[in-house]
């Protein structure tokens, strides 16, 4: 395979092959090999690659005006925000650039709303590796070496009401869960836990913070996965996929509880920047029913071909945001994908994800089962 090397901090295990063109669910390496891209940027490129709405959004949009500060309103923002804003119920937008830079707009907020500096967190979580999220990250490998990290994270187990209310403080001024965790190994919040975090941030007077990052816009066939779940939450975090891949971040905080931030709380140079936000606003109108509608059906289908696999103990998800519980570590079958023309990604020691873009059919998944039967076989 086809390798760049060049002076990078080492701080990915990359894979040796270079990626030069995509299209759809389709790579092409530097060779000209085509690979099936079941990871899609790990749950980033939904609409698929060189995905004709974006893409024409993104370059009118390049032609016109690149970049204003802050100090002033470009219209894709206003679109974009708009858009959120209507897609949630009534929130306000802040955007930045990444998953992290949301979730520390989100830990910012809460603190400054509530004036309590406490996170209520779970354990497997994962926030993001800027030191505050990755203060609220329940993965003490990923900490470990950079402590000390922010005082008053507390930290519950996933599905364990009793472990939420134990690890509840009066310092706590914020609840943050994702829907689905996805680094996390695909592990899923019940709906019956959320309502009682729900509950729990009610009797507080604290905030609950929904960290869509990886589930969010349509990845587990509802545009947010607390659609699905019974639950509107204060505050969501999106990133990932809301510009099929150019760099965005967002905070949604909800209409009832606005009025924290003022003039110089909180700031990004590039957040909000109209090449990307024209393209998330093409992205928004293209994530519409029909295409969620397709996501579950599709999620459902790959789950199902995924139980009958050899070495798959179990199969999960929730529409395109798939795991599979292997009887094997999950590393080397991540490598052996790879050169058998599959792109997947591992979540945790032994299980495999699955993130296609959601315009993936079912003869794609089809395609993609049969290569992971022969790497499993
Ligand atoms: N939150 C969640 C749920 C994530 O899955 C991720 C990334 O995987 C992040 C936050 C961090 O996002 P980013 O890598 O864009 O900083």
């Amino acid at each position: 395979m086809t390798v760049v090397v060049a002076p990078l901090l080492d701080t990915y295990p990359r894979a040796a092959v270079t990626f030069v063109e995509g299209d759809g669910v389709w790579l092409t390496d530097a060779r000209g090999r085509r690979y099936l891209d079941f990871c899609a940027g790990i749950a980033v490129v939904g609409l698929g690659h060189g995905h004709p709405a974006p893409l024409a959004a993104a370059r009118a949009q390049l032609d016109r005006l690149w970049h204003v500060s802050n100090l002033y309103w470009t219209e894709p923002m206003a679109a974009l925000a708009g858009r959120l804003s209507d897609r949630f119920g009534g929130a306000q937008a802040f955007f930045c650039n990444s998953g992290a830079e949301a979730v520390e707009a989100a830990l910012k907020y809460a603190r400054k709303a509530t004036g309590r500096p406490g996170v209520l967190a779970l354990d497997g979580s994962f926030h993001g590796r800027t030191l505050g999220a990755l203060s609220v990250t329940g993965q003490p490998a990923k900490r470990h070496a950079f402590e000390p990290l922010l005082p008053g994270a507390a930290f519950a187990r996933l599905n364990d009401v009793e472990s939420l209310h134990a690890a509840a403080t009066a310092e706590t001024g914020c609840i943050l869960l994702e829907p689905v965790q996805g680094e996390g190994g695909i592990r899923l919040a019940s709906p019956a836990f959320l309502a009682a975090a729900v509950h729990l941030a009610a009797e507080l007077d604290a905030l609950l913070c929904l960290d869509e990052v990886q589930t969010g816009v349509g990845r587990t066939g509802t545009f947010f996965a607390f659609e699905q779940l019974g639950i509107r939450p204060q505050l969501v975090t999106l990133a990932k996929s809301l510009a099929n891949g150019l760099p965005i971040g967002c905070l949604l905080v909800a209409d009832e509880v606005t009025g924290a931030f003022e003039p110089g709380d909180h700031a990004s140079t590039f957040g909000g920047n109209p090449v990307v936000c024209a393209a998330a606003c093409a992205v928004c109108d293209a994530v519409d029913d029909e295409l969620l509608a397709d996501v579950q059906a599709t999620g459902a289908q790959l789950v199902r071909g995924l139980e009958h696999l050899p070495g798959v103990l179990s199969a999960r998800g929730r529409g395109l945001l798939v795991g599979a519980e292997l009887d094997r570590p999950a590393a080397p079958v991540v490598a052996a994908c790879l050169e058998a023309g599959l792109l997947v990604s591992a979540a945790g020691e032994t299980v495999l994800r699955l993130t296609p873009p959601l315009v993936a059919g079912p003869d794609e998944v089809a395609q993609a089962l049969f290569i992971l039967e022969e790497v499993l076989s």
